[in-house]
């Protein structure tokens, strides 16, 4: 079957240019040179593969590979690998800038990269899928390295395909290399508290915006939309932590109970019932899924997919904290009018960096050849997250903007400093 390109989608920003936006103005506010300037915002590396896989059929069918590596002034780029039918250089130029920025927030020594492959694997079997991610690695084989560039899970992988790439990789090496991937089985070298990890952070980066705002958390209500990894671990953390969590959803539907749903009972019953929320009976379904996003609740957490905060339904919200557990989950044309409502938005490359810092610490440990415990992991990323809020949050107050330019004037601060330093040709 031939692929068909996606129309554009009305109203949808392009993500390269919200994430340039947002660079434009930190950059600005730091007074960054123009020399500078350049150097950031043009990625380090781009590759592009054609992938010829044999599939079941016997018919060799091409794919298109992707990696793009943005930066790699702080350290080895890291990112994950997404397969999906719309992956585009684009997309994913903006995703591996994106990475670098959230390592650099979150101060772990990574830059960033990014890489996908345009391919449906909800149509192929797992033989194909195997097939494809081993000629992926193949072609990168001198683009990854545990000190060069280390992949990840994202959009259509998971642990199973890192598995293939780690061995693939090692059999090119002719030796166990398992740090040059992360997200792996945990008999392979994964971490513990790793699955949990970006929810972990996202509650972390709640609750202390909660105290900078004054709000009670066991007088709090959250509401948390998508209820897959990231915000399904949000809303359970954050409800033991004394939110009552009034709305969840996920693609099949929004629900909402004012007197709060009971997460455990929801996650039980999305386990039990196909990964949906579809049916669920704790709580009354909303007749439009949207209406969660405008609910009258402290606290909102977007943990679904990218551009659901746009300019048309940003007049309508009413949360006075918003905690971006999805990437991209508000368009930059939405942020001006949520800092004009004096919302506080706690941006993605902070709230959702808790997975990239388990990452990190799973190539830590893979490079020891030791294992933490989970209470390790959980203590560590906590103390990452509270410290790089701070910082954030101390750079919102002395340069007089919102935590999200805040964010990226962390983040481009230390890169441009790093690259002063190392120098250039
Ligand atoms: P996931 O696939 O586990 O879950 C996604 C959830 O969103 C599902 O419940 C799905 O039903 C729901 N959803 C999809 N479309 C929706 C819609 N229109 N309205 C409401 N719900 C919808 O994915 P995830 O790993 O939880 O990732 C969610 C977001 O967080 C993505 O933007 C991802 O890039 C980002 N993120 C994830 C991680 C991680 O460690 N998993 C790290 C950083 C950022």
């Amino acid at each position: 079957m031939a692929y068909i390109e996606p129309a554009p989608i009305k109203d949808k920003e392009n993500p390269l240019e919200s994430m340039m936006e947002r660079f434009n103005i930190a950059a600005e506010k730091l007074g960054l040179s123009d020399e500078v300037y350049n150097v950031l915002k043009n990625p380090a590396k781009q590759v592009i593969v054609s992938l010829p896989i044999t599939m079941d059929n016997g018919k060799i069918q091409v794919f298109e590979g992707i990696r793009v590596i943005h930066s790699n002034i702080l350290g080895p780029a890291k990112g994950g690998i997404r397969f999906a039918p719309d992956v585009h250089i684009d997309e994913v130029r903006a995703l591996a800038a994106w990475m670098t920025w959230k390592c650099a927030v979150v101060d772990i020594p990574y830059g960033g990269g990014k890489g996908g492959v345009r391919c449906n694997p909800r149509e192929m079997s797992k033989g194909e899928i195997e097939r494809l991610m081993r000629a992926y690695t193949m072609a990168m084989i001198d683009v990854f390295g545990p000190d060069k560039d280390i992949p990840a899970p994202d959009m259509g992988t998971g642990p199973r395909e890192m598995a293939w790439l780690m061995d693939e990789y090692s059999r090119a090496r002719g030796m166990t290399v398992n740090s040059v991937v992360t997200g792996k089985p945990l008999v392979l070298g994964g971490s513990l508290g790793r699955t949990e990890a970006t929810g972990r952070g996202v509650m972390v980066s709640a609750l202390a915006a909660m105290q900078k705002l004054k709000i009670n958390p066991f007088q709090a209500t959250c509401a948390v939309q998508g209820f897959g990894n990231v915000g399904s671990w949000a809303a359970r953390l954050l409800e033991e932590r004394g939110l009552k969590i009034v709305a969840i959803s996920d693609h099949t539907g929004a629900f909402y109970n004012e007197n709060g749903i009971n997460i455990l009972e929801a996650i039980e019953y999305r386990d039990a019932n196909n990964g949906t929320l579809d049916g669920f009976k704790g709580a009354d379904r909303l007749d439009d899924p949207g209406e969660l996003l405008e609910l009258d609740v402290d606290v909102l957490v977007p943990a679904a997919v990218e551009d659901v905060i746009t300019v048309r339904n940003v007049d309508k919200i009413k949360a006075k904290l918003i905690v971006e557990g999805a990437n991209g989950p508000t368009s930059a044309k939405a942020d001006a009018i949520i800092n004009e409502k004096g919302i506080m938005a706690v941006p993605d490359i902070l709230a959702n960096a808790g997975g990239v810092t388990v990452s990190y610490f799973e190539w830590v440990q893979n490079r020891l050849g030791y294992k933490w415990t989970a209470d390790r992991v959980n203590r560590r990323s906590d103390r990452i997250m509270k410290d790089a809020f701070e910082h954030v949050y101390e750079a919102s107050k002395k340069y007089d903007v919102p935590m999200r330019i805040a964010a990226y004037i962390v983040a481009i601060d230390k890169v441009a400093k790093t690259y002063t330093f190392r120098g250039g040709f």
